[in-house]
C-alpha cells in the first residue's frame, strides 16, 4: 500500500511511528505499545539504546562516511571484534549494507569458489528481497523471483508430531544427499535449525545443522549460514551456529548487528575462500560498513558480550514458552506453541482468523509479528520481567 507517497508493507499493521525506548513504542497520537516484535529481530538490545546512540554521536565527530576502497579504524576494530567471537576459521569480513546484500555476496562467492552454479534453499524461508533470493525460497510461480534453473528448493524438515525426530532427519538427510550428489551445486543456504525470516517460525529437529555440515563437506558444497535472524543472542546463544556447534563456510549477519542504529550487514568467511574469489565475485558496496554504522555495530557487539545477553534470552525464552503452554495449551484456537530462545511462535488452527486477534492485540497495546495463521513473538532481549508479564497477560487474556 502507499501511505503519504511511500510504499509501506501491508503484511503487518500500519501505524504512524513516533518514538521508541527499551521495550516500548509510541505512535503519533501518543499511544504506548509493548513491543513483542523487536522490528522483526532488529532491536534485540531494546529500542533506541543510549550507549549505541552515543557511539554513533562520537563517530559523527570524526566522519560518517569513508569510501569503499579505504579502511577506517572503527571498521577494522569491528572486523577484529566480530572475528574474535566467531570460530577461528571465520576470520575475513566482507562489508554489506544489510542481509539481502550479504547473502547475494555469499551466493557469488560460493559460485566463484566452487565453479558450480546451483544454490539450494528451503521453501517458505527468506534470505532477502533480491530476484535471486526470492527464486531460492518463494513458490516457483512467483513471477518476480523467476530464475528457477539455478536454484533448487527443498522442503524444510519441520518437527512434526506425526513422525519421530529421527525419522524426519533420516528423510531429510537422504533427500539432501541426492540433491548434492546429482546436481551441480555450489552452496546451500540455511538458518541454524529455525526459520526466522519466513514468518512461520518453523523448527527442525536438533541435528539438522550437523547433517548439512557433514553432507556439504562430503560433496564439496559450501554451507552458507544465514544468521540475520538467529544472530546476536536471539536464539539463546550469541550466534545460531553455537546451537549445534558447527562452523559454516560462510556466515551472514544483519538486522540486530547494529540494533537498528544504522544499515549494515556482514559476511564472514575464511581468508582462503576470499583469496580465490574476490576479483570474480565483485564485492563492492558503496554504503557497506559506513564508519557510522560500524561504530554502532562495534558497541552492540560489546554490549552483547559484556552483559551476556544470550543467557537472559535463553531463560526468558523458556519462561515465555512455559507460560504460554501452561495457559494456552488447551485453548481451542491454538494449534502449536514452540520456540528457540526468544524466537517464539504461536500457530492458530486453520479456522481461526489470526489477523483479527492480531488487530485486537494492537488495540490493547501489544505489537507482535504475523504471517498467515502464525504469530511470531520476538520481544527485545533486554525486556524486564514486569513488562514481559504485562505483554504476555494481554496475549493470554485476549485468547
Ligand atoms: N535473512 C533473513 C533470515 C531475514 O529475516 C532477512 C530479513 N527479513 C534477510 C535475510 C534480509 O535482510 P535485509 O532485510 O536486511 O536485506
Amino acid at each position: 500500500m502507499i501511505k503519504k507517497h511511500i510504499v509501506s508493507d501491508s503484511s503487518q499493521i500500519y501505524f504512524e511511528f513516533d518514538k521508541a525506548e527499551s521495550s516500548f513504542i509510541w505512535d503519533k497520537s501518543g499511544k504506548k505499545f509493548i513491543d513483542f516484535s523487536s522490528a522483526w529481530n532488529v532491536t534485540n538490545l531494546g529500542w533506541n539504546h543510549p550507549e549505541v546512540n552515543q557511539a554513533v554521536i562520537d563517530q559523527l565527530g570524526k566522519t560518517s562516511y569513508a569510501p569503499f576502497w579505504t579502511l577506517t579504524d572503527i571498521q577494522t576494530q569491528f572486523a577484529e571484534a566480530l572475528a574474535a567471537v566467531l570460530p577461528a576459521e571465520l576470520d575475513t569480513c566482507v562489508r554489506a549494507t544489510g542481509g539481502t546484500e550479504a547473502n547475494e555476496e555469499a551466493i557469488k562467492i560460493a559460485r566463484a569458489y566452487t565453479g558450480k552454479k546451483k544454490i539450494v534453499g528451503f521453501k517458505n524461508s527468506y534470505h532477502g528481497q533480491s530476484v535471486e533470493e526470492l527464486a531460492l525460497t518463494y513458490p516457483s510461480e512467483t513471477i518476480v523471483g523467476s530464475a528457477p534453473a539455478d536454484f533448487i528448493q527443498i522442503d524444510f524438515p519441520s518437527i512434526d508430531s506425526a513422525k519421530s525426530d529421527k525419522e524426519i532427519l533420516m528423510e531429510f538427510s537422504t533427500n539432501l544427499e541426492s540433491v548434492l550428489k546429482n546436481n551441480d551445486v555450489a552452496a546451500i543456504i540455511a538458518e541454524a535449525g529455525i526459520v526466522t525470516g519466513g514468518g512461520q517460525t518453523t523448527i527442525a529437529p536438533s541435528g539438522f545443522v550437523k547433517i548439512i555440515r557433514e553432507l556439504t563437506t562430503r560433496y564439496g558444497v559450501l554451507f552458507i549460514l544465514d544468521e540475520v535472524g538467529t544472530g546476536f543472542s536471539r536464539c539463546g546463544k550469541l550466534f545460531g551456529m553455537e546451537i549445534e556447534g558447527i562452523v559454516p563456510d560462510i556466515a551472514t549477519f544483519a538486522k540486530a548487528i547494529s540494533n537498528g542504529a544504522a544499515a549494515i550487514g556482514a559476511l564472514v568467511t575464511r581468508a582462503e575462500i576470499i583469496n580465490k574469489t574476490e576479483n570474480e565475485a565483485v564485492l563492492i558496496s558503496t554504503f557497506g560498513w559506513t564508519p557510522l554504522a560500524s561504530a554502532a555495530a562495534l558497541k552492540v557487539l560489546e554490549i552483547h558480550q559484556r552483559d551476556r545477553i544470550w543467557e537472559k534470552a535463553a531463560s526468558d525464552g523458556e519462561y515465555i514458552v512455559a507460560r504460554l503452554k501452561e495457559k494456552l495449551s488447551d485453548n481451542p484456537k491454538i494449534k502449536n506453541i514452540r520456540g528457540i530462545g526468544m524466537e517464539i511462535a504461536v500457530t492458530f488452527n486453520d479456522n481461526i482468523d489470526a489477523r483479527k486477534i492480531y488487530q485486537e492485540l494492537f488495540e490493547l497495546g501489544l505489537i507482535v509479528a504475523i504471517d498467515g495463521n502464525n504469530f511470531q513473538i520476538m520481544p527485545t532481549l533486554t525486556i524486564d520481567r514486569r513488562t514481559l508479564d504485562e505483554g504476555l497477560n494481554i496475549l493470554i487474556d485476549a485468547l
